[in-house]
């Protein structure tokens, strides 16, 4: 793709500087003139380090609509999902991501195209070709039952059917499960879900309900992400759920989700969400989208709990600590997105610096304290937490302790290296200049140095890119 352009860039000035040579030269008026069209195919990924064929090249997704109805009592899903891009090169071939089950049905605006299918890509051959810059859309109408995806590290994500619906999640790679798309944090757009199941059952999705209407014994909730999302944060989580809708101090509403069975040990962290979106705008700026809650669900296959954007999803009744994680995430890392996966401690060494945080707010131990327990600092130099690289520890360890831990006592020293003022001003700059973007290590560095004025190479040179205990810095 980079090949193709710069080749048309050196056409134009070698055009360019042909005007005013008569009418000698009409071989360069063929088809590769400026100005004319040099289809090609998009790149089937966008080369994450850890996730090749995430993404794709030669558009760019601004809106998804995902309308499905879904049966738990089957597990069948009858889905159309269309997709708004724009075409960033001139394309004759183009492949989203997609895991989910048979395509009936596409079509690239409104002429039927044809497809293929490889592992997760799907292949599409639009006709006519699309022009760069072109607007298009792309239509997708499936049947059957979605997959449950398997991680790196042995975790389920994707559809993964509960005894009551489904636990929706998508991080790393559980996306495209149930909807095409081009799946990878790079490319956020905008959501609107549509999901109809049976009468009784609750399906949320990310963002604001737009409406719930009830017709021949099934319900059609619609859901509305205005702010971009990257597509691992997507969810329409499926089942029984006690509804309660509320609102911060501050206004922004809150929708909470939790299985009935869970009500009453879910109570204290769902008691407290107010009150920590609340503490963490006051620390890292305000609460970056239009509405907060959570989905509490029974999911015991599952195991852990995912920041979905604005309603963060809980296979099990979370402590506080875990909501606080999750909510911290709707600013570092729903909010700011890093732009490869090897950075995930810019998600989850925030979000555990910020319960960190909250816990000494509350008066628990201090970030101080925390920093030097065994959990952290404290292990031994030996031990195999200190022999992974923090700004890279490998798609297997991602979700392993070092970008948790490790990360939140980065971000601990550092605040001790440049102190108070400069490390409480660097977090809330960098998630108001960083907002519904994406970003890296890199970045964060240079924030860093200008926030402080220091020169932070060594300081981030043994946290960040070396193996081994710091032993000072
Ligand atoms: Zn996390």
């Amino acid at each position: 793709m980079r090949i193709s352009r710069l080749s048309g860039a050196a056409l134009a000035v070698a055009a360019g500087a042909l005007i005013g040579v008569p009418a000698a030269q009409p071989a360069l008026a063929a088809p590769g003139a400026p100005g004319a069209p040099r289809y090609s195919a998009g790149a089937a990924g966008v080369g994450d380090p850890y996730f090749p064929d995430q993404g794709n090249g030669g558009f760019d997704v601004q809106h998804y609509d995902i309308a499905f109805a879904y049966d738990p009592a089957t597990r069948h899903m009858d889905a159309v999902t269309t997709i708004t891009a724009v075409a960033t090169q001139d394309l004759d071939r183009f492949n989203l991501d997609f895991r989910g089950p048979e395509i009936s049905e596409l079509k690239v605006d409104k002429h039927p195209a044809a497809f293929t299918r490889d592992g997760q890509e799907l292949i599409v051959t639009p006709r006519p070709k699309l022009k760069s810059g072109q607007v298009f859309s792309v239509t997708v109408k499936y049947a059957g039952t979605p997959p449950v995806i398997t991680d790196p590290d042995g975790s389920l994500e994707g559809w993964v059917p509960t005894d009551d619906g489904a636990f929706v999640a998508g991080e790393p790679q559980g996306a495209p499960a149930w909807f095409p798309g081009s799946d990878h944090p790079t490319d956020k757009a905008t959501f609107t879900f549509h999901a109809t199941v049976p009468e009784g059952i609750t399906a949320v999705g990310n963002g604001s309900l737009v409406s719930q209407t009830t017709e021949n014994g099934r319900t059609t909730f619609v859901w509305d992400s205005a702010e971009p999302m990257a597509t691992y944060l997507a969810t329409v989580t499926i089942g029984n759920f006690t509804v309660t809708e509320s609102a911060t101090p501050s206004g922004v509403p809150i929708y909470t989700a939790v299985d009935p069975r869970l009500v009453t040990q879910s109570a204290s962290a769902v008691s407290k969400i107010p009150d920590i979106i609340e503490y963490f705008s006051s620390v890292f700026g305000p609460y970056p989208f239009s509405s907060t809650g959570a989905i509490i669900d029974r999911a015991p296959n599952v195991g852990y709990a995912l920041e979905t954007q604005t309603k963060p999803i809980f296979s099990s009744a979370p402590s506080v600590g875990t909501m606080a994680h999750e909510l911290a995430h709707q600013w570092y890392g729903d909010s700011v997105t890093p732009t490869k996966w090897s950075d995930i401690w810019l998600n989850e060494g925030f979000a555990t610096y910020a319960t960190w945080l909250w816990t000494e707010h509350t008066g628990g131990a201090t970030a101080q304290q925390t920093f030097n327990n065994s959990s952290n600092y404290g292990r031994a130099a030996t031990s195999s937490f200190w022999q992974t690289v923090l700004a890279d520890p490998g798609s297997v360890d991602m979700f392993g302790s070092v970008p948790y831990n490790r990360g939140a006592m980065t971000l601990h020293a550092l605040r001790g290296k440049i102190g108070d003022t400069a490390f409480f001003k660097l977090i809330k700059d960098w998630a108001a200049e960083n907002r519904h973007g994406n970003t890296d290590t890199a970045a964060f560095i240079r924030s860093a140095e200008k926030a402080s004025g220091m020169d932070l190479t060594a300081f981030f040179d043994v946290w960040a890119f070396q193996k081994g205990k710091p032993a000072s810095w």
